[in-house]
């Protein structure tokens, strides 16, 4: 079941919004942050599936770029059928992993 929200931070400096992680903001270098959340809606952007994956990933290996509010755009795995471009999909988070449905 995916989260209700997905969590997210903005840089304190540019306003930027981006995946939580340690460290400075990945467009200004920025130190402070604040944490935020967006919907975890949005629509498919691009899609591929690899046939042969970076190690540790298997084949076929399902991706998707999935744009949420605020034009934030998450790169997810897929477990099921690939979607096409402009599906609506579900994102979640398994740890570090971004995954859609
Ligand atoms: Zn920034």
């Amino acid at each position: 079941m995916a989260d209700a929200v997905l969590e997210m931070q903005r840089c304190e400096s540019c306003r930027a919004e981006f995946t939580p992680r340690a460290g400075p903001c990945p467009r200004c270098g920025g130190l402070l942050s604040e944490r935020t959340s967006v919907e975890p809606t949005g629509r498919v952007l691009a899609a591929t599936q690899l046939e042969v994956p970076a190690p540790g990933w298997t084949a076929p290996h399902r991706i998707v770029l999935v744009e949420v509010a605020r034009g934030i755009r998450l790169l997810c795995v897929v477990r099921g059928a690939l979607p096409a471009t402009g599906d609506e999909v579900t994102v979640g988070r398994d740890g570090a992993v971004y995954s859609a449905v």
